[in-house]
């Protein structure tokens, strides 16, 4: 060990369980690669007034969370805490919305930083793969996304896992339940914190996770009574394109989610084997943020998936993914000839799209014989003086144990062969 540690609240992806990690973002981005979202990648800083404007002063993620500095420039920024921001912002400066071809569909990857209380499942630094559809309000939009969603988890074997849906009602109709709702908490028995809470961001106090609130939120207004007729019918047809598509979904009153830009529909896929950080992936409709960092009315909907979270779901679930072996060949030379001969072999068979890989350090046979099982792969090439006389090099099938020479020119055509 040396004297460092990965920071507090973070840890590091290393071989073998990094490639899971890789795999689960490759099938989380597969579905939407495949509907027409398009690559994005934006800075893992942007200006810290992106964040308080777009995801609101009054959110935990921004008021707690935020990893904000002042550089030696005096320029304020943030590590970026979630994605959606970011990505509109970068979708208006590019102009993507004037390009006449709405929505706007982009995915992303990356990593997102917020200052939580570490434990199983919350990370300091995690990582999300997004998508956001920009500048179109249509039912089947969120439909589509939490679609996606649903094919990317299942795609993993996932299946355990449940989708909240609620609709947080537009401009018109949510100021009206805001007040309702300010009304009711206002009459409870609640903490200075909360209290506070009531008056800046009301809804919020619904998310509430401890049981003395919950027991008194019993019998508060519900969003659902106060819904207007336009986001009524919006949300009644998301839910019939989601049972039309077999997705099932459990409406959820509560769900209100931690950011204060959503509108309408809002969902959280929740898994039932992570314990407290139960939630593996989040979203919803945000048609008012466009307008709250300086750009025209675009309405839009997006989600992001923790991959961390997922990886961890896989395991609650005992899902092995099967991942392609990370190397077919290793080259075993012994001595110095066959060192230069089976490294021209490894070259080519790599050219050739071959995983191969090589025993490095001039080890001798056993220690070389051991890295080639380590390494998984499915052949050992093995090489002596005597083989390298005969002209041969030794295939040997590291499954059976079988061994047989092949001629130096044929050794590709008989990997090849074999390994189809
Ligand atoms: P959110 O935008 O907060 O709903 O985050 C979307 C998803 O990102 C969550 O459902 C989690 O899977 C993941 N996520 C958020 N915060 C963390 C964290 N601190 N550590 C690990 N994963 C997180």
């Amino acid at each position: 060990m040396s004297t460092f540690q990965a920071p507090k609240g973070t840890y590091d992806l290393i071989p073998p369980d990094s490639a899971k990690y890789l795999a689960v973002r490759e099938a989380i981005a597969a579905p939407l690669k495949n509907s027409g979202y398009g690559y994005i990648e934006t800075p893992g800083f942007e200006n810290v007034e992106l964040f308080s404007r777009g995801v609101g002063e009054s959110t935990d993620i921004v008021s707690k969370e935020m990893y904000a500095f002042e550089t030696k420039g005096g320029d304020k920024l943030a590590l970026r805490p979630e994605g959606t921001a970011s990505v509109l912002r970068a979708a208006l400066e590019a102009n993507l919305h004037k390009l006449g071809n709405l929505p706007v569909k982009l995915w992303y990857s990356g990593s997102y930083y917020r200052y939580e209380r570490p434990q199983k499942g919350r990370y300091r630094h995690f990582s999300q793969v997004g998508a956001e559809a920009i500048g179109a309000e249509d039912p089947a939009l969120d439909a589509e996304l939490i679609i996606l969603a649903d094919q990317a988890y299942r795609s993993l074997g996932l299946s355990q896992f449940r989708i909240l849906l609620n609709s947080l009602g537009d401009k018109e109709c949510r100021p009206v339940y805001r007040d309702a709702l300010q009304g009711f908490l206002r009459g409870l028995e609640l903490d200075e914190d909360t209290r506070r809470r009531v008056e800046i961001n009301p809804l919020r106090v619904l998310d509430d996770k401890r049981a003395v609130v919950q027991k008194q939120l019993v019998g508060a207004p519900l969003l659902r009574d106060y819904l207007c007729d336009a986001c009524k019918a919006y949300h009644e047809e998301v839910r019939e394109l989601l049972t039309g598509a077999g997705v099932a979904y459990q409406d959820d009153e509560k769900l209100v989610r931690g950011l204060d830009y959503y509108t309408r529909t809002t969902f959280e896929f929740v898994h039932d084997g992570l314990g407290s950080q139960s939630a593996v992936g989040g979203g919803g409709r945000y048609d008012g943020l466009s307008e709250m960092i300086g750009g025209p009315a675009l309405p839009s909907v997006g989600w992001a998936l923790g991959v961390d979270r997922t990886v961890l779901a896989l395991e609650a679930e005992g899902i092995e993914l099967e991942l392609p072996a990370t190397t077919s060949v290793f080259a075993v030379p012994l001595g110095e000839e066959a060192r230069r001969v089976l490294f021209g072999l490894v070259t080519q068979l790599r050219r050739a799209g071959v995983a191969t890989d090589f025993s490095y350090g001039g080890k001798g046979l056993k220690g070389a014989m051991k890295s080639a099982n380590r390494s998984g792969a499915r052949y050992a090439l093995v090489a002596g003086e005597r083989d390298l006389a005969e002209g041969v090099v030794q295939l040997k099938d590291m499954q059976s144990g079988e061994q047989s020479p092949v001629a130096l020119d044929a050794v590709l055509d008989a990997v090849r062969e074999r390994l189809a």
